[in-house]
This record gives C-alpha cells, sequence and structure tokens, in this order.
C-alpha cells in the first residue's frame, strides 16, 4: 500500500486569493455598474522592454534555422547569461561574484522553495512572520514542522516583522540553522540597511548558520545607502545564498527567468562535523532536476544588460515607484502608519482592525481591492498591503476613491 507523504496532510490550504476573488465576485454580482481596481496584485502589468522583446525575436529566428538552431543548454545557464549577471549585478558593485557561480533558473519561487532540500529535515529554520509563503510551506513539505497551531507551525522560529523593529526582525534568541530573509520586503515593502544585514552575516558565521537571501526585488532600491546584494556585506561568500529574478525588474513574471547564487565558499556542515561545500550540491541538484531556461528567454534576459535594456528596465521600475510615491503620500494624508513606498512596489498599512474588515472596506466603499495582511502570517493581522503594479492613471482613481470613502 503506498503511503503518502503525510507532511501535505500539514499544509494549511492557502484561500487567500481565492478568498479575495470570490469577495470580489460577489461585489461585482451586486454593483455591476461600479468598477473595481485592483492593488492585490503582486504581478507586473507592462510589457518587457523593448530590448529583451528584439533579442527575444532575434533568438526565436536562431531556432528556425539548423545552421543556429540550439537544443539542450547548459542546465546552470548559458554562459553568456551567466557572465552578464556576474558583471553587472556583482562586480560592478564591488561583491566578487562569479559566473560560475550564478544558476540560472526558471524563477525565484522554485528556487526559493527547493533549495531547502540541501539541508538536514532536522535543520532549525528561522522564517519571517509575514512572509512569502513559500519559504514555509516547503518547509513544512519537507518535514522540518509540527503541526499547525494557533496560526503557526510547530518547529519553526518565526521571525516577528512588526512596527516595534521597523519590520525588520530581531536575531533570534535561540539557535538556527538556516535563516530566510528577503530584503526589499514582500508583503511589507521594508528594506534592511548595510549595517542591520551585517549583523546578520555575523550572527550566522557565528551560528554556523546559513541565510537564504530574497532579492527579488532589488531594482526597486532607489536609496544607495541600501545594500543590493547580501554579497556586498563582508564575509557574507560563506554563510550566504542569494536569490534574484527578471520577473519584476523586467516584466518576465510570465516569461520565467531568474537565478540563483551560491558561492564557493558557502558551507553546510555534515554529521561527523565536516564542512561541506554548498555549490557542488546545488550544481548537482539542479542538474539532475533542471534543463535549463530555454534559449531566447536567455537572450531576452540577456538584454536586460545592454545599455538600451538597462535604460529601458529602470524606466519601468521607476513607472511603479512612482506609483507606490502616489499611494504612500496618499495613506500618509489619511494619516494611516504605513512602510514601503520608496524602494519597494509594496506598501503595507496599518488598518487597527481586521485586515478582512479593512478589506470590506476598501472594496464596498471606494472599489479598490487590496490583500489582507493576514494572508501572509499571524504578525500581518491587522494590516493590508497595496501594491504599485498597475496603470498610473488606475493608482491615482484608487487613491482618490479611498480618500473620498475614508476622509
Ligand atoms: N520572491 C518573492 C519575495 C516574491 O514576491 C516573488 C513573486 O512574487 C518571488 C520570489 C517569485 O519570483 P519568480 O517570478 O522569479 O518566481
Amino acid at each position: 500500500m503506498l503511503k503518502i507523504n503525510e507532511n501535505y496532510l500539514k499544509l494549511q490550504a492557502s484561500y487567500l486569493f481565492s478568498d479575495i476573488a470570490r469577495r470580489v465576485a460577489d461585489f461585482q454580482a451586486k454593483h455591476p455598474d461600479r468598477e473595481v481596481i485592483k492593488l492585490g496584485i503582486g504581478d507586473v502589468t507592462r510589457a518587457l522592454p523593448p530590448a529583451c522583446i528584439e533579442a527575444f525575436h532575434r533568438a526565436v529566428d536562431e531556432m528556425a534555422d539548423d545552421a543556429t538552431f540550439r537544443g539542450y543548454g547548459p542546465e546552470q545557464g548559458y554562459g553568456f547569461l551567466r557572465q552578464a549577471i556576474a558583471e553587472h549585478d556583482f562586480q560592478a558593485r564591488g561583491a566578487e561574484i562569479s559566473a560560475d557561480e550564478i544558476f540560472v533558473s526558471d524563477g525565484a519561487k522554485c528556487d526559493t522553495g527547493n533549495i531547502q532540500e540541501l539541508f538536514s529535515t532536522d535543520a532549525r529554520v528561522a522564517i519571517p512572520d509575514p512572509v512569502y509563503p513559500v519559504y514555509l510551506d516547503t518547509n513544512v513539505m519537507a518535514g522540518r514542522t509540527g503541526g499547525f497551531r494557533d496560526g503557526r507551525y510547530q518547529g519553526i522560529v518565526y521571525l516577528d516583522s512588526t512596527r516595534e523593529n521597523d519590520y525588520v526582525p530581531a536575531l533570534p534568541d535561540e539557535p538556527v540553522d538556516l535563516i530566510y530573509l528577503c530584503f526589499p520586503n514582500n508583503p511589507t515593502g521594508s528594506t534592511i540597511s548595510r549595517d542591520q544585514l551585517a549583523t546578520w552575516v555575523d550572527f550566522a558565521r557565528d551560528q554556523k548558520a546559513l541565510i537564504l537571501f530574497d532579492a527579488a526585488y532589488e531594482a526597486f532600491i532607489r536609496d544607495e545607502t541600501l545594500p543590493h546584494s547580501i554579497f556586498e556585506i563582508p564575509g557574507a561568500r560563506e554563510v550566504a545564498i542569494e536569490f534574484r529574478s527578471f520577473s519584476k525588474n523586467a516584466g518576465f513574471t510570465g516569461t520565467r527567468c531568474a537565478y540563483t547564487v551560491v558561492p564557493k565558499e558557502c558551507t553546510a556542515w555534515d554529521s561527523a562535523g565536516n564542512r561541506q561545500a554548498v555549490h557542488p550540491l546545488w550544481n548537482r541538484r539542479h542538474c539532475t532536476k533542471f534543463n535549463g531556461v530555454s534559449y531566447p528567454v536567455q537572450r531576452a534576459a540577456e538584454a536586460v544588460y545592454s545599455p538600451e535594456g538597462q535604460a529601458q528596465t529602470r524606466e519601468l521600475v521607476d513607472y511603479y515607484l512612482r506609483n507606490a510615491d502616489h499611494i504612500a503620500a496618499a495613506v500618509k494624508e489619511l494619516g494611516f502608519t504605513f512602510v514601503g513606498g520608496a524602494n519597494s512596489p509594496y506598501i503595507w498599512i496599518w488598518g487597527d482592525r481586521d485586515s478582512w474588515d479593512f478589506f470590506d472596506l476598501l472594496l464596498d466603499r471606494a472599489g479598490v481591492v487590496c490583500t489582507p495582511g493576514a494572508g501572509f502570517g499571524k504578525c500581518g493581522q491587522g494590516y493590508i498591503r497595496l501594491s504599485a503594479f498597475n496603470s498610473h492613471d488606475n493608482v491615482v482613481r484608487a487613491m482618490e476613491r479611498i480618500r473620498g470613502a475614508l476622509a
């Protein structure tokens, strides 16, 4: 008799986005004449930059000719893309990362979810609250937690991100082995300073722990005092892995391309206490379970680093940042406590009431859809997240309506 992995039975069904869709559908059925503006989603709304589209087309044409056709590529990604990433995203910022430490993939979601496979099932895991749910659910699936009680999985060390700590969690006061951090943060939009990140790197070195640093929103950083990469912090190469994505800087959410950086010094330990390099293990996993991102997509991603691509992606991100700035200004005017809206596409607002009540209020009175913070963890209760991923016109109209409804 085949038995299932019972860890899957511990998973809490995620009703967040289906609940939102149901409430919006009910609202529209009751008020067919009222237009709803969605500021809930974390998906981009603008087209790929022209430089990416041109490179994409050229590569598709290459695939149409026997002379230039490409079959399976290197699982880790083509050298042209790995080299461009290493030079532009790291070496240009003084972070010593080489092309062979970069693993190109079809998404930061898969990579942040899969990476935990490399580590023992009894690893003590620290996860922020509120959180992008992938980190938590994949550790549940792997059996690193007990059951779900009072809104939390047993056995996880939760890193509370609250008003009290400015949405940057404090170091845990118990030993941990694996630490997930995400900055600029989804869902809060908070950022981490160089000194704060250095404190985490020192802590990880001290604990012989590893930081899994999700920098999917790195492109939104405009305050140049903030670190773009954990590898800008001295000592991080031994204790950190970084995840990046082309989803939010270049609009690749539907095109799919991302990468993970695993420095050669990055270390975990075997049960005999011997140092084991993580790089060859991730290389092995990647080559065994993944067959590479398609050639045209990698050419499109490479174009992000051309002079035109750099200008166009900056303009794309600036567009969303202008939306974020507009939302933040309106929310401030209304007197709400909030974080984010600068160096991030998200604005995390304290509603001083149940997250879903706040959601219903905005939908009923303003016809605006947000995301209830409670869907991201216990510490998200009382908050909502507004997203800057929409047209500027929609953002302006949404904030006018919210002002009208709440002022
Ligand atoms: N990491 C965070 C924090 C995200 O918010 C998202 C997507 O919303 C991802 C990773 C996934 O990125 P990708 O589209 O590369 O899978």
